[in-house]
């Protein structure tokens, strides 16, 4: 390679860390003080400063209460919180919301998941009701067909998603100040449920298109027919501390922050400093040979 392109390249890098703050340097630790909160892509992150969610609060309980995998991106925690009380307001008397896994308090790997390593993953499970219509505690994950019903294999009976807190839980999530839904995973069934119920409603039509982008069934995992795995996407400022990837980024969430493209001037700097300049390195050495003398 030719020394002067490689230190033009390298020279870059040092321009382009000084562009995200220090951030450049791989993983969160004293020597990589730039990286922190939710690093890495959600199947293969961490997580710095999270924030726990308690066993319960109004609105919604954990569905494993010991569990020390509830930790995850304050952002996260706060809009499920919100979100969750919003809903016991706005219908209220109904049981909670069970939440499942959020992540470990450093994040990394957990059981029983590929993603969830980060701090951006959650998985909630459905409101229900009886076949009547009478709200009941989520009897765990248990397999919705498309009609809306399931069976519970422990009583055998039938329970029913609650279409109208559901929708409501989504709304609230995709309307929250806190977070950017990167996606839903739902199976087409009961996206079409709740899609048909929120035009019912008369709901905006732009929030309408919103849910129906972000619910999405992935070709690479099991059918989402007991749960509802929500992820939320980075914030500008988390990319640049090292959040990144994790989905689609969406026209309606706010851009990350672009990189500036250097310029003409920016290159000539460089070049000037490049150590592998061979006449610089010359003149350096015959300078230093004279002072010898
Ligand atoms: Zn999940």
């Amino acid at each position: 390679m030719d020394p002067r392109a490689f230190g033009v390249r390298s020279a870059s890098i040092v321009v382009a860390c000084a562009a995200f703050a220090s951030g450049c340097f791989n993983a969160p630790s004293p020597l990589a003080p730039g990286l922190r909160g939710t690093v890495g892509v959600p199947n293969r992150g961490v997580l710095t400063e999270s924030a726990e969610l308690p066993v319960r609060g109004p609105g919604f309980t954990r569905y494993r209460p010991q569990s020390s995998h509830y930790f995850g991106n304050p952002r996260l925690v706060h809009a499920l919180e919100s979100a969750a009380a919003n809903v016991a307001r706005l219908a209220p008397g109904g049981a909670p919301l069970s939440i499942g896994d959020l992540s470990a308090k450093t994040g990394g790997r957990i059981p029983g998941h590929d993603s969830h390593r980060s701090g951006r993953d959650v998985d909630l499970l459905f409101y229900v009701t009886t076949p009547a219509g009478a709200s009941v505690p989520s009897p765990g994950f248990v397999r919705f067909e498309g009609d809306g019903l399931a069976r519970v294999d422990d009583t055998k009976d039938f329970v029913r998603v609650d279409i109208d807190r559901e929708w409501l839980l989504l709304r609230s999530l995709l309307t929250s100040p806190d977070i950017g839904v990167q996606f839903m995973f739902v199976c087409h069934e009961l996206e079409a449920l709740l899609i048909d119920h929120a035009r019912s409603l008369g709901e905006p039509d732009a929030l309408v298109w919103q849910a129906e982008t972000v619910m999405l069934e992935p070709s690479d995992s099991l059918r989402h027919d007991d749960h509802v795995h929500l992820r939320i996407a980075c914030a500008p400022d988390e990319a640049v501390t090292g959040c990144s990837g994790g989905g689609p980024r969406w026209q309606w969430l706010p851009p990350t922050a672009p990189v500036r493209q250097l310029e003409a001037r920016d290159w000539e700097e460089i070049a000037k400093d490049d150590p592998f300049d061979v006449n610089q390195r010359l003149t350096s050495e015959l300078t230093e040979a004279a002072r010898g003398f």
